[in-house]
């Protein structure tokens, strides 16, 4: 089980983001209500996980199957039922004074402690990664209610970020982006992925990183695989090797690819890379507010099928990113929303040739009132290793 990373922790004197307020929870919940009440729901439910650290700033030391939930509904005080043995650790959360917590003994029913919380017939979002037990705990409870996953009811809800969310995932995109200068210098030839993805990581530490998601080193072949991670393959002179890795720091996630070459990469690969360079610079200057996320792609997509790539380019260009690595909003064909100042995603077109390499290019980016910011600044001409 992965922790939660810690959240509101204060100032250091290395000029660490300033803490999260309670106000700043405060209006998260406001606005969660809200938003829930316009889209015809009762009221949301958030049990661990992102959008309970988002919301409140808690996250339990272990989840664990005691209930833990937080209800928001519109016009009633915010208000977390908690296991009566964890309620000293919920309190220590920064948003905890804006929310009334109601405990519940080991051996009593913690559904008929939430039941009061609830309309009887009320229809309810509630957080996608809720345990099943506790979900069906609620329906056995209140057979009237019904439930949607959050995802699917509010898809938006952490999407538009406020400064300070944007200035963790700025200075994790300079951690990823420093980690990144500094692999250049280590030995590719010669070595196997995982060595390398070894490195990655500890260069994401070194460079401020709590935690470490992934680190794909995927050389020759494997590159043409986007879901490979890293494995024994030796890494051999010639070969291109996609480069994606990324983590938290600070609790805010850093997603970043690059393409590297061992040695002269060949005028093949320098095309193709040359091609994903110019989609990914292409939908990067597409970006700005009232844009449809579609667009991203499809502008990214266009000039890889006009360079006769087309078929080679099979996934989404980008997905949103905060305090998890992967949430909306996702830019995806099908995706009509609109952009909104504030909003963090990837864009991250690829060409994967079977059998022979493959070539991806990613930035994380921000929506500014007039257009786009890159989160990742490392450079895009294809770097050549040792
Ligand atoms: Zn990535
Ligand atoms: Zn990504
Ligand atoms: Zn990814």
């Amino acid at each position: 089980m992965t922790r939660p990373p810690p959240y509101d922790r204060g100032v250091d004197k290395d000029n660490r983001p300033v803490p999260f307020a309670v106000d700043d929870f405060r209006r998260r919940m406001d606005r969660a209500a809200t938003e829930a009440a316009s889209k015809g729901f009762s009221g949301v439910l958030v049990t661990p996980g992102p959008d309970l650290v988002y919301l409140t700033g808690y996250a339990p030391t272990a989840v664990t199957e005691r209930l833990t939930i937080l209800v928001l509904a519109p016009g009633r005080p915010p208000t977390m039922v908690v296991p009566k043995l964890e309620r000293p650790d919920a309190e220590k959360a920064t948003g905890a004074s804006a929310v009334t917590l109601v405990d519940w003994l080991d051996g009593a029913d913690p559904y008929a402690s939430t039941a009061p919380l609830l309309s009887a017939d009320g229809r309810y979002a509630i957080s996608d990664a809720a345990w099943a037990m506790h979900l069906l705990g609620l329906q056995r409870t209140l057979p009237g209610t019904t439930y949607v996953s959050l995802t699917d009811g509010m898809p938006m809800l952490r999407a538009v970020k406020d400064p300070h969310e944007l200035d963790r995932l700025t200075s994790a995109g300079a951690g990823a982006d420093a980690a990144f200068e500094e692999i250049l210098g280590v030995r590719f030839a010669g070595r196997r992925e995982i060595e390398v993805a070894a490195d990655l990581a500890a260069l994401l530490r070194k460079h401020g990183h709590s935690q470490v998601d992934f680190t794909v080193v995927g050389s020759g072949p494997n590159g043409a695989n986007p879901h490979h991670e890293a494995g024994d393959r030796m890494i051999q002179q010639g070969d291109a090797v996609v480069l994606d890795f990324g983590g938290l720091r600070d609790g805010y996630g850093s997603d970043t690819t690059r393409t590297v070459s061992v040695g002269d990469p060949g005028a093949e690969v320098r095309e193709v890379h040359e091609i994903v360079r110019r989609a990914q610079q292409a939908a990067f200057e597409d970006v700005q507010p009232g844009v449809e996320c579609q667009e991203i792609d499809r502008v990214a997509r266009r000039v890889i099928t006009e360079a006769g790539y087309g078929d080679y380019f099979i996934h989404r260009v980008g997905h949103g990113i905060g305090l998890t690595t992967h949430e909306p909003p996702y830019m995806v064909e099908g995706e009509t929303q609109r952009l909104v100042p504030g909003m963090c995603f990837s864009i991250e077109p690829g060409v994967y040739l079977p059998g022979r390499f493959g070539v991806r290019i990613e930035d994380i980016v921000t929506v500014t009132p007039d257009g786009a910011r890159r989160l990742n600044n490392s450079t895009h001409e294809m770097q050549v290793v040792a």
